[in-house]
């Protein structure tokens, strides 16, 4: 299949952020694809080439595209640097030049879906000290052949810069129109990725055989598992009313998620956004081994870093000491954890996903055997809110954040935040209720002590069925000086020289980020604002929904991918709820 149609739907699609038309493009491309490479086109539409669990990435310094392009155009490289500088964008500049060239050479191979592919993946695998050149190579013989059209989401492959963001459901529900014939058939394409979270997998799979091999999706080892998210609520008697009156109440630790896969001696752990994230985690990959009894396995915990002397469990902060590359093992001694088991989906060789949360609960007590490292997650049936005050109680007197409560006969919904499992934290009690991970979109320039620093940073929530991002505020308080500097650095290579079309305000932020990096924020209330563009029009006209008096809370969330962050679906249902109280405080 010829690149360059891969190229004109991309081309297209920077044309415009209407998701039906977005939508409609890619029907038109998956139609013309061949089954056996659809999986090649869904990875290269996102900027991929393997899901990103697999953690592999093309990682080509610009440096060394530029010098690559220099080579295949003969144009010198302070000449593309300038057109680079000129064009704000990689991508651009690559087709500018290759537009220069077009007009002097004649004969060309024409390019294959298969051919960008395989160079691609080839550039991601080398390694060591030839690697440089030998990138270098690959991606000039590829541009030597490449249109100006084609170069220019080459370049923009290659240097990670291709931010069309075509999101996950938007892909789905394009396949299901592609090889079902209607979008009604999205459902079974959702649960087949919510099992596997692999797109080219599940994209193969309805383009062979449409929906009859979705319906019997396979769990398995090393294919992580979309994990299942809990609603909030505020009380024991919100609890009752969403899930009858017997149910289950577990600790809720405030730790890291981490998706536990082992068979025989490999273990591997994936983070709530399914990153690899076993090598933060060695301790995990030595200690539970020995503290599973199954052939295979695939479970959920919350790694918690504790007090080796008290047994005291630690804030979430403490837990960012593992996130480095270097000195893990210095990590892993200065601050040690516990791994707390709460679920299980996968046990020698069989499914749990569809067993009630009883049994699932079951196997994982006979499956492990506790010590000082690997614990189950304590858990009570309550029948009572007395019953869940107590525990409670006892949960946040134990360090924790307060209490999951899980229905008994509920199966494990894959991806679903549903209400069979709800959360309820103490300070859901007061105020606005809950926090909200918000993704850092732009910043404004500080004065004062914060001067060559931000001085605040424009936030958003994110749309799931229009994949943007619309503000919701701009936050300067709860930063410390260490805070400040940690987010400035963080934030330094996210820095886009021009807006994202997917961030919606009506503020002009001094800098504008990729939306990748989350931060939890707490507010006193949500009001409706002419400027934060979150819920435009759907409560009032003209105005979006925005937070008042907002307060970093400490945490980035360096677990969350943006598409994690709160939903401006749930902003709405804040704002929902909060109307309601103070209806019924007027009426009392
Ligand atoms: P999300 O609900 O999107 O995961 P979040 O991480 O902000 O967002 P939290 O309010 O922290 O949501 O609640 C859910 C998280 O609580 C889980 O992702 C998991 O990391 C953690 N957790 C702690 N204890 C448990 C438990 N017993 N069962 C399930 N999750 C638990």
């Amino acid at each position: 299949m010829r690149f360059s149609l891969v190229a004109e739907t991309l081309g297209y699609m920077e044309g415009t952020t209407k998701r039906l038309e977005l939508t409609q493009h890619l029907v038109d491309l998956f139609k013309i694809t061949p089954p056996e490479i659809i999986p090649k086109v869904v990875y290269l539409l996102q900027g991929k080439l393997r899901p990103d669990h697999e953690g592999i990435e093309v990682g080509v310094a610009e440096k060394i595209a530029v010098k690559a392009l220099s080579k295949s155009s003969g144009v010198s490289v302070p000449k593309i640097e300038h057109e680079y500088k000129k064009a704000g964008d990689f991508g651009q500049a690559t087709a500018t030049i290759l537009e220069q060239k077009t007009q002097t050479t004649f004969l060309k191979e024409d390019i294959t879906v298969e051919r960008v592919y395989d160079t691609l993946f080839r550039i991601a695998e080398l390694k060591g000290n030839r690697s440089q050149d030998m990138k270098m190579k690959y991606i000039s013989s590829l541009l030597n052949d490449a249109s100006p059209a084609e170069g220019r989401f080459i370049a923009k492959i290659i240097t990670a810069n291709l931010r069309l963001g075509i999101a996950d459901y938007t892909i789905l529900d394009a396949l299901s129109i592609a090889f079902t014939g209607s979008k009604e058939n999205r459902s079974l394409l959702e649960y087949a990725y919510n099992v596997c979270s692999d797109l080219g997998r599940v994209a193969e799979a309805v383009a062979k055989n449409g929906t009859e091999e979705l319906k019997h999706f396979q769990v398995s080892v090393f294919s992580p598992i979309r994990p299942m998210l809990a609603e909030r609520v505020k009380s024991p008697e919100e609890a009752r009313e969403k899930m009858g009156q017997e149910f289950a109440a577990e600790y809720k630790l405030d730790g890291e998620r981490v998706q536990i896969h082992i068979q025989k001696e490999t273990t591997i752990l994936y983070s709530r956004s399914l990153e690899n994230i076993t090598s933060y985690y060695p301790d995990i990959v030595e200690k539970i081994g020995k503290a599973i009894k199954a052939k295979d396995a695939i479970l959920e915990a919350e790694a918690v870093a504790i007090n080796e002397n008290t047994g005291e469990f630690l804030p979430f902060q403490e837990l960012m000491h593992r996130r480095r590359k270097y000195n893990i093992t210095k990590a892993v001694q200065e601050y040690p954890i516990t791994v707390n088991l709460f679920d299980v989906m996968f046990v020698d060789g069989k499914s749990c996903l569809d067993l009630t949360y009883k049994e699932r609960r079951k196997i994982l007590e006979n499956i492990v055997t506790e010590d000082a490292f690997a614990r189950v997650m304590p858990m009570t049936i309550v029948k009572t809110d007395d019953e869940v005050e107590d525990f409670l109680e006892n949960a946040i007197n134990s360090g924790c954040e307060g209490l999951m409560l899980k229905q008994l006969d509920s199966s494990y919904r894959a991806g679903a935040r549903a209400s069979n499992w709800l959360k309820l934290k103490r300070e859901y009690r007061n105020e606005l209720g809950d926090s909200l991970d918000l993704v850092v979109v732009g910043a404004f320039y500080g004065r004062g002590r914060r001067t060559g620093k931000y001085g605040a940073l424009l936030l958003s929530a994110y749309n799931e069925e229009e994949d943007t991002y619309p503000s919701v505020c701009k936050v300067g308080t709860g930063f410390t000086d260490e805070s400040l500097d940690q987010i400035y650095q963080i934030l330094s290579d996210k820095i886009i020289v021009k807006k994202d079309p997917r961030i919606a305000s009506g503020l002009e932020a001094d800098v504008w980020f990729e939306p990748e990096v989350v931060i939890e924020i707490v507010a006193s209330e949500i009001t409706l604002s002419p400027i934060h563009k979150a819920a435009l029009d759907q409560i009032r006209k003209g105005s979006g929904l925005a937070l008042r008096f907002p307060k970093f809370t400490g945490k980035i969330r360096f677990e969350k991918t943006p598409e994690n962050a709160t939903s401006v679906n749930e902003v709405m249902t804040m704002y929902n709820n909060q109307k309601k109280v103070v209806q019924a405080e007027k009426q009392f």
